[in-house]
């Protein structure tokens, strides 16, 4: 009891001693290196961080301080002077890019009472509306209202021109002569005169085509367009050349026309030349028209930007230059404008003393094209030169406004908004250095973590290895003697008996010859037990200390088991067993060695015999399965339990149970069993169930190479 508490005890305390002594400190050492090496990786990333902080903060001033001089160089006095006298050059400017060329971007002007004056764009002329009293009662005025009367209320076309004629001539401006002509040549065409009419036009569009009729239409549109009817009703060739000539001076504004008439006209002149393309005249036109109209029209942006200025911009400046006013500061200032999907950014500037006593108001709107691409760039890489910052510029959704894609963004990085410029972008800025720590700290934990965890792994495997062979070896020490006992008890039965009966035979003389024979046979039966026990412990250790030698030779195996069976019958059948035998005939002959394979039946035999207390019945087989020759003993006795039938070959082994106990046995027998079919290139096999019997089949090969090897 004592050896076995303590053979239980050795493998626990070997892994406790394993625990503490090498598994935990490994554990606590590798963890502690680990955690040395975050903190120092944290200290670093602190510093670089704080370092991030600061050249963060002076990029972003440094972003701002050059939009800054950028805006003041764009919004200087001299670029408005300009802009007050577009005209100056002959030219119409529509656009402050034209005028001032290294300006990305659009100015504009507004005179002190907030109205537009540059992008210049048709204005209401309310004197050409409303006449005054003067002309309408003039003999102009007088003149000019029957001439209408006739040719609206009366349709008398003929009348109304006599009366407009008048009216030319007595007409006391041009302006008022214009309007007159037009009437004429109006009249003229109502009455199908058209070589008349034609004459007209020509001359309003020659002598006052900058002159407006009364709904604010320049007379050298209505002329061109008018020529153009007169020769399709006239069925002659029409004149696209100088449809086409207008269209191209309205896009660049050179008739300063208000939105809705310029998309009128616009409209009008783009059917006539669709018409000219789909009459398929003029080839050189079409292809000038498909140019021209595939480019944005100046004059249409000018109106736009106008547009925008006026219902979005100067609300918002008005109320900015309010609040200023307040504070007495006109400083520039800055306005962020949502435009559909987009926005628009303005920067404004107060022009005091723009004109005598007059403050104007002169603003830019950025062309934010411009500045994502060029000129923050620029300065985004003015300021990385000698640093290892990293910049990134993203809008509201993190994407990168430059490319539109979703950045990533690295972990450790500052995320800065615009402080004075309301944009809406977000900067960026990470650390070169961070990143390459984060990615060597992430590689190297992850080093750590496997190395660790395969250490740890290692240790518990070896740890299992050691403790299964310790148990293995202290159940084969409790085996071991387990099996001095079995064998001693073994050794001392039939001694006693062989001693009992030889002293019998010598002290009494007088003994019948029936008794003298019964103790010959006890004597001999004894011995042969004592003989087949020794002869099982001789061979398992000459197995164990490897010089077992076998002595495989050519023969008949079913020879062998009948003449083994045959020496072994006499004590099956004196302890009452029924024997069944199959043994087949005309196996081919093959190579091994005739003792061990007796010894084999024999300790098979035994083993039935033992384990069948009750149902005395052993059948032995031999036969052919394949390329196999199979001896099967067979027994209807107690069976072995399912766990245990892996166990039983196992040397010293013995099942614990009641039988077991009452009969001897060493433990070696299917040992040695297993031992010689394997050296014979076989296997065993056992099938039984408890109670009603077990089938053990030696399976050995016909052909057997290592046999062969060995004879
Ligand atoms: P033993 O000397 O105990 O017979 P063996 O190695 O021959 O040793 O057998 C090992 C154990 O296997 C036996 O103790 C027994 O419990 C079990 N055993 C072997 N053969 C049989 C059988 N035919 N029926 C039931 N149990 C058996």
């Amino acid at each position: 009891m004592k050896i076995f508490s303590h053979r239980v005890l050795a493998p626990r305390k070997i892994i406790l001693i394993f625990l503490l002594a090498i598994f935990l400190p490994s554990l606590i050492a590798g963890y502690l290196s680990l955690s040395t090496f975050s903190k120092r990786r944290e200290a670093v990333k602190k510093i670089l961080e704080s370092n991030l902080w600061l050249s963060g903060e002076a990029a972003l001033n440094s972003i701002e301080g050059a939009l800054f001089d950028h805006e003041k160089k764009v919004l200087s006095r001299e670029n408005f002077l300009y802009l007050k006298h577009p005209h100056k050059a002959q030219q119409t400017f529509l656009s402050s890019s034209l005028l001032l060329k290294d300006i990305a971007g659009e100015l504009f002007l507004l005179d002190a009472d907030f109205q537009v004056i540059f992008p210049e764009i048709g204005r209401e002329d309310t004197s050409v509306l409303q006449w005054g009293k003067e002309v309408l009662n003039s003999q102009f005025g007088r003149l000019f209202q029957r001439a209408e009367y006739d040719e609206f209320s009366e349709k008398n076309y003929l009348q109304a021109a006599q009366l407009y004629k008048k009216c030319i001539s007595s007409a006391p401006s041009k302006q008022l002569q214009a309007i007159a002509l037009e009437g004429l040549g109006r009249c003229l065409l109502s009455s199908k005169k058209y070589d008349e009419a034609y004459k007209v036009y020509s001359d309003l569009g020659r002598n006052y085509g900058s002159y407006q009729n009364r709904a604010a239409h320049p007379f050298g549109i209505i002329a061109i367009l008018q020529l153009y009817e007169i020769d399709r009703q006239r069925s002659k060739e029409a004149n696209y050349e100088s449809v086409l000539d207008l269209y191209k001076q309205m896009r660049d504004g050179v008739w300063l026309l208000k939105p809705a008439a310029y998309d009128f006209y616009i409209t009008e002149i783009e059917s006539i030349l669709n018409s000219a393309v789909n009459e398929g005249n003029s080839p050189e036109i079409q292809k000038s028209f498909h140019e021209l109209r595939d480019q944005s029209s100046p004059y249409r942006q000018a109106l736009t930007f106008t547009d925008l200025i006026e219902r979005r911009v100067i609300p918002k400046l008005r109320e900015k230059l309010f609040l200023s006013g307040i504070t007495g500061k006109f400083e520039p200032g800055r306005l962020l404008i949502p435009v559909e999907n987009d926005f628009c950014l303005i920067s404004y500037t107060t022009l005091a003393e723009f004109q005598p006593g007059e403050t104007f108001y002169g603003g830019y709107c950025w062309d934010l094209n411009s500045l994502k691409k060029e000129l923050l760039p620029e300065i985004l890489e003015d300021i990385t030169k000698d640093t290892d910052l990293l910049f990134q510029m993203v809008d509201q959704t993190g994407r990168n406004i430059l490319t539109g894609k979703e950045e990533s963004i690295s972990k450790i990085s500052l995320s800065l908004s615009y402080r004075q410029f309301p944009l809406p972008w977000r900067l960026i800025v990470s650390h070169r250095e961070i990143n390459v720590l984060e990615r060597t700290a992430r590689r190297e934990i992850f080093f750590y973590g496997i190395l660790l965890t395969t250490m740890a792994a290692l240790m518990l495997l070896g740890a299992f290895l050691i403790a299964r062979d310790i148990s293995r070896e202290s159940e084969t020490t409790r085996l071991q003697s387990e099996f001095v006992h079995n064998i001693s008890h073994e050794l001392k039965t039939p001694l006693t008996l062989i001693r009992l009966y030889g002293e019998t035979l010598q002290r009494k003389e007088d003994l019948s010859s029936a008794e003298k024979r019964k103790s010959y046979e006890i004597i001999t039966k004894e011995s042969e037990r004592l003989s087949h026990l020794i002869n099982n412990v001789l061979d398992f250790s000459s197995i164990e200390m490897g010089r077992k030698e076998f002595n495989f030779k050519k023969g008949d195996l079913s020879q062998v088991v009948r003449d083994t069976l045959e020496s072994y019958r006499y004590h099956l059948e004196k302890k009452g067993f029924g024997i069944h035998t199959e043994i087949a005939s005309g196996l081919p002959q093959i190579n091994f060695d005739g003792e061990a394979i007796a010894s084999v039946l024999v300790n098979l035999l035994s083993n039935a015999m033992k384990f069948s207390p009750r149902n005395k019945q052993v059948s032995v087989k031999l036969f052919r399965d394949n390329a196999n020759a199979v001896l099967q003993v067979a027994d209807k006795g107690i069976g072995i339990l399912p766990g245990e039938v892996s166990k039983i070959f196992q040397r010293f082994y013995r099942v614990k149970n009641k039988i077991t106990a009452e009969t001897g046995g060493s433990g070696l027998g299917l040992t040695l069993v297993k031992y010689i079919t394997e050296a014979h290139g076989g296997r065993i096999q056992v099938e039984s169930e408890p109670e009603k019997g077990s089938v053990f089949s030696v399976i050995l090969p016909l052909a057997n190479p290592e046999s062969e090897n060995t004879e």
